[in-house]
């Protein structure tokens, strides 16, 4: 099963909004196919793995047991059940990490299995399975995102300077721009240093989508995309309510796919689309929305006050702050107030500490 862990993950980015699935064939002891789901649309692990079995070792199909870290799916969806493959392959004992909560299987591809007569084992490394698809799950059990809130503080505890006319902070000192790094980031993100910057557009390239509110991109101008990062940029989601976003910030610049919630207009012009929504209850509407564009995950970077109002309805999975220890800002913005948080681990990259919470309501 660890080893149906380490290759599910292979397809880290490729697959979502289907489930990191790896599926290992072991006839005595040995490890004679192994696969997994690499790419969304495409075949499943169970699938590859059998696939990948070679012609000298497929007569013992018939006698091995198949490792998957999900339950085998029992529906036609864009490849037939793996269940049936199992089922003609003769496979007489099947091991399943965690169980698939997507309603189409929910336990049903277990029951085809064991109708079949196949010997099958739940539960194992269930934990570990269960957390490789922690979006996955939530997005389905929940019918809403997974959200990771993410802010970079001061050692005093500020989030940001008050925004100045040039919607810039001016504040001092200020590290030299690296010329790795470019000088435009510094001009946004002051807070943090160049490494914990580039860890942030890991994490972007690992979700789904980012949100932010209207403070935020007008006085920021982001791009929120992964330029120090390899892997896929997520989609930007931009709260703009009123529609007073000057058209010629980075969001604007059709990119990547971005969605501005308001409440004027639904329009879509390529890559930009306009969502409309309710401004009563924007949360619960945002999530509805979010959901139904089937968007697993969301980072949610600021400002203040959204990240606040995330924490207040207990609307989130996990934080990560990063503390500058050795930046004060006068007369800056308070941090938001982290409540019913667990701390996990802290990293230390030179000036920053990173401290990662998962919430505990
Ligand atoms: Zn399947």
């Amino acid at each position: 099963m660890q080893r149906c862990l380490q290759l599910a993950k292979l397809a880290a980015g490729n697959v979502a909004p289907n489930p990191m699935v790896g599926a290992v064939l072991v006839y005595n002891e040995k490890i004679v196919g192994e696969g997994y789901h690499k790419k969304f649309g495409e075949a499943h692990a169970e699938v590859n793995c059998i696939n990948n079995v070679k012609d000298e070792d497929r007569n013992f199909i018939k006698k091995s047991t198949l490792y998957v870290s999900l339950e085998p799916c029992s529906h036609f969806g864009k490849t037939p059940p793996c269940t049936d493959l199992i089922i003609k392959n003769k496979i007489p004992k099947v091991v399943i990490g965690c169980k698939d909560v997507y309603t189409e299987v929910d336990g049903k591809g277990i029951k085809k299995l064991q109708d079949a007569g196949i010997e099958v084992i739940t539960g194992v490394l269930e934990k570990e399975c269960v957390e490789l698809n922690k979006r996955f799950f939530t997005f389905h059990q929940q019918q809403r995102p997974y959200i990771i809130l993410k802010w970079a503080e001061s050692a005093n505890v500020k989030i940001s300077s008050p925004p100045t006319p040039l919607h810039k902070w001016r504040g001092e000192p200020l590290p030299q721009p690296s010329p790795q790094v470019g000088s435009e980031l510094y001009a946004r993100t002051f807070i943090s240093n160049e490494f914990t910057n580039r860890l942030v557009h890991k994490w972007r390239s690992e979700e789904a989508a980012i949100l932010i509110g209207t403070n935020t991109a007008l006085q920021d101008d982001p791009s929120l995309t992964t330029r120090l990062w390899h892997g896929n940029n997520p989609v930007r989601l931009v709260i703009d309510i009123n529609l007073r976003l000057p058209s010629n910030l980075k969001i604007f610049n059709k990119e990547t796919k971005t969605i501005i919630f308001n409440k004027q207009k639904h329009e879509e012009d390529g890559n930009l689309i306009f969502y409309k929504i309710k401004e009563e209850g924007l949360l619960t509407q945002m999530m509805k929305a979010i959901y139904e564009l089937q968007i697993q995950s969301v980072l949610v970077e600021g400002g203040a006050i959204l990240l606040q109002s995330f924490i207040d309805a207990g609307l989130w999975n996990e934080a990560r702050i990063i503390r500058n220890e050795e930046l004060i800002i006068i007369n800056g913005i308070n941090s938001p107030e982290l409540k019913n948080a667990l701390l996990q681990k802290q990293e230390k990259y030179f000036t920053d500490t990173i401290s990662y919470f998962l919430s505990s309501s």
